[in-house]
């Protein structure tokens, strides 16, 4: 590797990762947003990357951290266009690592939750094109985090289901059984399901949940005009409708969703620092 390819994590000694290589492509998570969230070696492996195909969600702040000449292609969804069929960003991938690139292919969160990793793995496996998996911050967890709801906790809920609201028919998936979900308890993590929180409410509700079970919707988690909704399942439809969330959004239903407001207690669960999305907006907020 070149030394314009060393990133600060060169000087902090941090190896480990190895570099990529060029034609390679490395999956890498891009965390909630927030920038300070990505992993050290996702951090490199942008520094380095000749090609970045990434979706919507990591946003400006993320991909500032590539390489300087690198091509940043958007392979994702945008209001009036269309993201790429898969099958598209799979021949593409391929072909960019054996024109001998290096290739991140980033994506939000962590690549294999909700993120079609697995399928892109396999494709590439599938065309001999070696392939690495760089967890990320997913915000299946960082987004509770930055509403300072803990997923787990002792008394409350001894388990976390990860569940998808939208199929990609983008009704609900049939594959999710919400019956069953009402009656497992824990903490249900729903991912792409605002738009249909009311069928969700619905059949959990049909199913014998709680109408007083907490609910909290976090919007744009760790991103600039981060919110944090709270509701019940009675009352979580109305109550986002209302609200006018922007995505991207996770929900959060289950006792942990009614602890006490650790953000409102005056606790930064989740310290963004500078140059922070949270701080910024708060400062900005202050200088208007
Ligand atoms: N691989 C990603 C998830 C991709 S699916 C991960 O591990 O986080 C996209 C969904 O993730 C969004 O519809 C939303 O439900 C959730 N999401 C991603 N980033 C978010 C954020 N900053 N705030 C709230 N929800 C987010």
């Amino acid at each position: 590797m070149t030394l314009a390819s060393a990133t600060r994590a060169d000087r902090f000694g941090i190896r480990r990762g190895g570099d990529l290589p060029g034609g390679s492509v490395w999956l890498v998570g891009a965390g909630p947003g927030d920038p300070e969230l990505l992993t050290v070696r996702a951090a490199r492996a942008l520094a380095q990357a000749d090609v970045v195909l990434h979706d919507t969600l990591p946003g400006p702040d993320v991909l500032r951290l590539a390489r300087r000449g690198a091509r940043l292609i958007d392979v994702g969804k945008r209001k009036g266009h269309r993201s790429w069929p898969q099958e598209a960003i799979n021949a593409r991938l391929i072909a960019e690592a054996r024109a001998g690139w290096r290739v991140v292919r980033l994506k939000g969160g962590d690549p294999f939750v909700f993120g079609r990793g697995g399928e892109e793995a396999l494709a590439l496996a599938a065309a001999s094109v070696p392939c690495r998996i760089v967890p990320g911050v997913t915000a299946g967890t960082a987004a509770p985090a930055a509403a300072g709801i803990p997923v787990t906790h002792r008394g409350l809920a001894s388990s976390v289901t990860f569940v998808t609201g939208h199929a990609e028919t983008g009704e609900l998936p049939q594959a999710v059984d919400w019956e069953a979900l009402a009656r497992v308890g824990g903490t249900i993590v729903a991912f792409m399901a605002l738009s249909r929180l009311d069928e969700i409410a619905l059949r959990m509700l049909a199913a014998g949940a709680d109408p007083v079970m907490p609910v909290a919707v976090i919007s744009r988690a760790t991103l600039p005009g981060q919110r944090v909704m709270r509701a019940t399942l009675g009352t979580c439809t109305l109550d986002a409708r209302r609200a006018g969330l922007p995505t991207p959004a996770l929900v959060v239903i289950g006792a942990v969703a009614g602890l006490p407001d650790l953000a409102a207690a005056g606790l930064e669960p989740l310290t963004t620092g500078e140059p922070g999305a949270a701080r910024s907006l708060h400062l900005a907020e202050g200088a208007a």
